[in-house]
C-alpha cells in the first residue's frame, strides 16, 4: 500500500518562530509551568488542542465571505441548520458560540443540587457546567478504557451494567441525562462502539432518561465504526453519523472540533419544550435564535465544514496520521495509550516518568520538558486537571496521567509529526533527569489553565 498523503494542497502558510532551548527554560519559567501561560508565538509545534485550530478550507473561506450578518431570519443560519439536521436528524437546531455555552444553556435548565449526569467521561468544561449548576457528574468508563497501555477498539465505551447499576440505586427521577462523549476525549480520544451506543440508548429508554451525545468528534468516532465494527465497513461516515444521533435525543456540539471552524457550537434536540427552555436562556447569554453566539459568516463555515469532515480521504489520512505518530513511539519504547485515539496521542505519564509521585504531577512535567527540548506544546490530563482534595488538603488523584498531544486538524505535515517523535524520544531518553512541580496559585473551576507551580526542590 502506497503512503497515505494529506488529501490537500497549501495555499496560504503561517511562518514558524524558532527559539532556544535556553530561551525556552526562561519562557517556561515565566509562565509558572503552565504552558497555558506560554504565548503562542514561544511555541514550535502546539499542541495544545484540536480545538478552532483546523485550517479552514478554501471553500470555507469563500462562505466567510458569503456570510450573511442579518440579525434575524440569515440564509446562513439556515444553511447551517440543514446541514446540522441532515446528520443528527434532529429538528431544533440552537447555535452558540461554542461547545461549553451549549452545555451552560443545557445544565441551567437540567442540573441543580441532587442532580446526577452518568457519562462514558465528561470533558472539563462539561464537569465544570455540571457542578456548577451544584448538580454531580459520574463518569462510568468500560473496564478497558482504564488500562492505557492494552488495546481495544473501544475503549471509549460506558459500563453498562455500572449505568443500570447507578440508576436503581440513585433513582432514574434524579437523572436528567445520560451523556455519551464521542470520542472520549479526557479518555484518550478512544470511541465509542455502535453497540455500545444502542445498549446506553436500551437502558435509558427502559428508565424513560433521556441520551445525549457530546457530538464533538462525531466524525472521528463514525470512522472507527466503519474500521473496527462489524457491518459497517460498507457503510459511508455520513450513514453511520446518522445511525449514531439516531439513538440520542439531542447532543452538545463544538463546532471547533470536527466542524473545522475556529470558533463555534450548537445545541440540538428533538423536545420542542426542552428545546424552547434552551433557547429562551440563549437569547440572555447568546442572541438570537438564528445567529445565538456566532456571526453569519461561522455560521457558513460551520455548515460547510460539517460537509468536509465526513469525506473518506479526510478521515483516512485523519486518523492514519495519529496512529503513524503513536507507532513510532511504540517501537521507541515510550509509554502510550494504545490503540492510537482519534485526534491526539497521549502518553502515560506515570509511566514516563515513575519516579515523580502523583501530586508533584508528572504529567505537567512532562508537558514543561517536551517544551524545554523541542518546543512541543501538549496538556496534561491527570491530576492538575482532574484532581480533588480531601478533607485535608490531600491530593486524591484523577484514574490516569496523561499528556495529551492533540493534533490540529490539516495544519502540520508529515515532517513536523517526525520532528514530535524525536523530540518526545529525545526526553524519554533523558527521563530519569526530570523532578516534581507544587501548586503555589490555583482557582475552584478548570484549575489548569490558570495554574501557577514551582519545581520541587
Ligand atoms: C472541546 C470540548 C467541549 C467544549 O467545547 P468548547 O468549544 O471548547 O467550549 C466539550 N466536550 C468535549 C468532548 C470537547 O472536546
Amino acid at each position: 500500500m502506497k503512503t497515505i498523503i494529506e488529501p490537500f494542497r497549501i495555499k496560504s502558510v503561517e511562518p514558524i518562530n524558532f527559539n532556544t532551548r535556553e530561551e525556552r527554560i526562561y519562557l517556561l519559567g515565566k509562565a509558572d509551568y503552565n504552558p497555558f501561560l506560554i504565548h503562542s508565538e514561544d511555541v514550535l509545534i502546539d499542541l495544545l488542542t484540536d480545538s478552532g485550530t483546523s485550517a479552514m478550507s478554501s471553500a470555507q473561506w469563500a462562505g466567510i465571505m458569503r456570510g450573511d450578518e442579518s440579525y434575524a431570519g440569515s440564509p446562513s443560519y439556515f444553511r447551517f441548520r440543514d446541514a446540522v439536521q441532515a446528520i443528527t436528524g434532529m429538528p431544533d437546531v440552537i447555535p452558540t458560540h461554542q461547545g461549553r455555552a451549549s452545555e451552560k444553556i443545557l445544565f441551567s435548565i437540567l442540573g441543580g443540587k441532587g442532580k446526577y449526569f452518568i457519562s462514558n467521561t465528561l470533558f472539563d468544561t462539561t464537569r465544570a457546567n455540571i457542578e456548577f449548576s451544584g448538580a454531580e457528574g459520574i463518569d462510568l468508563l468500560c473496564e478497558e478504557g482504564k488500562h492505557p497501555s492494552v488495546p481495544a477498539p473501544f475503549k471509549g465505551n460506558m459500563d453498562v451494567p455500572a449505568l443500570r447499576k447507578f440508576i436503581t440505586d440513585h433513582g432514574a427521577e434524579n437523572i436528567p441525562l445520560v451523556i455519551i462523549t464521542v470520542t472520549n476525549n479526557s479518555g484518550g480520544g478512544q470511541p465509542v462502539s455502535m453497540a455500545n451506543i444502542k445498549a446506553v440508548r436500551k437502558v435509558c429508554s427502559e428508565f424513560c432518561i433521556p441520551l445525549f451525545i457530546d457530538a464533538c468528534r462525531f466524525a472521528e468516532n463514525s470512522w472507527f465504526i466503519k474500521l473496527r465494527e462489524e457491518g459497517y465497513a460498507h457503510k459511508t461516515p455520513r450513514e453511520i453519523a446518522k445511525e449514531l444521533f439516531s439513538y440520542a435525543d439531542g447532543c452538545t456540539m463544538s463546532a471547533k472540533k470536527d466542524a473545522f471552524a475556529n470558533i463555534g457550537g450548537f445545541l440540538a434536540m428533538r423536545d420542542e419544550n426542552l428545546a424552547l427552555k434552551c433557547r429562551n436562556l440563549l437569547v440572555i447569554t447568546e442572541g438570537f435564535p438564528t445567529y445565538g453566539g456566532l456571526a453569519g459568516r461561522d455560521l457558513e463555515a460551520i455548515a460547510i465544514g460539517l460537509e468536509e469532515v465526513l469525506e473518506e480521504s479526510y478521515l483516512q489520512y485523519r486518523i492514519r496520521s495519529i496512529e503513524y505518530l503513536t507507532n513510532k513511539l511504540i517501537d521507541a519504547g515510550v509509554p502510550v495509550m494504545q490503540p492510537a485515539g482519534g485526534h491526539a496521542v497521549y502518553l502515560d505519564a506515570r509511566a514516563f516518568l515513575p519516579h515523580i509521585p502523583v501530586d508533584q504531577y508528572p504529567g505537567q512535567v512532562l508537558v514543561g520538558a517536551l517544551y524545554v527540548e523541542g518546543g512541543v506544546r501538549g496538556v496534561e490530563i491527570g491530576s492538575l486537571m482532574f484532581g480533588k482534595y480531601d478533607e485535608d488538603h490531600k491530593l486524591i488523584p484523577a484514574t490516569l496521567e496523561l499528556v495529551r498531544l492533540a493534533i490540529p486538524r490539516r495544519v502540520y505535515t508529515q515532517s513536523h509529526i517526525d520532528y514530535v517523535a524525536e523530540v518526545i524520544i529525545e526526553v524519554f531518553n533523558k527521563r530519569d533527569t526530570y523532578s516534581g512541580l507544587r501548586i503555589i496559585e490555583e482557582s475552584a473551576f478548570l484549575r489548569h489553565f490558570t495554574v501557577k507551580m514551582v519545581p520541587v526542590m
